[in-house]
């Protein structure tokens, strides 16, 4: 070598500029995971402060009706029926919470896994719809299935976990929609013929526009002034649903218009 030239180092065959250019795609997934990290705790942060004012509230109310009924100010077997009604209401909201919470950190938790089977998807869906038709709680609505009887494909789902995706989507259909609204089970294959969409689509109270990027966040519930009379949710029925899709390598979206109605579709590969 001749003095004073200069060769460029190579490092393991690669250039500097072609390791420059690694790195640089290195530090920025490591800082999408970063960022990507700092929003789940913040969401954490967020869920962990809804539930402990969403546990609060109940709590509170048995509490002051356990300390009026102490507190001898009444003797009325009206006034303890009413009161002992109201701590039933409030124990069964706080069970729901702390059911659905567990639920949603068993479905959430990877190192757990899910009971898969491959089962055909009409058959599936069809049981489905049958069920929910003989079931009471839908007595006033019109239930519809819109699935071709040609569809065929399978797909692989935990079936109770599946169960519980569409319940949590036909129960709210039926809670925020008025007597007489439709809910509809739809099934399709997409153009490719690769992936499954699920939709349960209603013709209820809709969702503002504002509010549906955050209807999937744990423990969101839209204004409480919108809320059905009588109707209390725990607010996890929609991230449970996510993550149980999730988990089932599939994607869950909505659309809604205010005052007309809403569509969840599930879309799910097919096997
Ligand atoms: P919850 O019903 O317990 O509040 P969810 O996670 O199931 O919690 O739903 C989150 C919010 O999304 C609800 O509070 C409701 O305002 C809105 N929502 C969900 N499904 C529907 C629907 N089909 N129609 C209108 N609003 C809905």
């Amino acid at each position: 070598m001749k003095k004073n030239e200069f060769h460029t180092p190579v490092i393991e065959n690669k250039t500097i500029e072609e390791l420059s250019a690694e790195l640089l795609i290195k530090s920025k997934q490591l800082s999408d995971a970063n960022l990507n990290l700092q929003m789940e705790q913040k969401e954490r942060k967020e869920m962990l402060s809804n539930i402990s004012h969403d546990l609060r509230a109940p709590i509170t109310a048995i509490r002051n009706a356990i300390d009026y009924l102490n507190s001898g100010h009444t003797t009325d077997i009206n006034d303890y029926i009413s009161f002992v009604k109201l701590i039933d209401r409030r124990t069964k909201t706080l069970e729901n919470l702390i059911h659905d919470m567990y639920y949603l950190f068993c479905v959430e938790d990877d190192s757990k896994e899910l009971d898969y089977q491959i089962v055909p998807a009409f058959p599936f869906l069809e049981e489905y719809y049958y069920d929910a038709l003989a079931d009471s709680k839908y007595d006033n609505k019109v239930l519809e299935l819109d699935i071709p009887d040609t569809l065929e494909c399978n797909i692989r789902i935990d079936v109770q976990k599946m169960i519980r995706v569409l319940d949590n989507l036909f129960t709210n259909a039926a809670k925020y929609s008025n007597d007489g609204a439709m809910i509809t089970l739809k099934a399709c294959l997409n153009n490719t013929n690769e992936r499954l969409l699920i939709c349960v689509e209603d013709t209820g109270i809709g969702i503002p526009k504002d509010s549906l990027p955050h209807i999937f966040n744990r423990t969101y519930t839209v204004c409480d002034a919108r809320t059905p009379e009588g109707v209390t949710g725990s607010g996890l029925g929609l991230s449970i649903v996510k993550a149980i899709v999730e988990r089932m390598d599939g994607l869950i979206t909505c659309e809604s218009t205010e005052g007309k109605g809403s569509t969840f579709c599930i879309e799910l590969p097919v096997i």
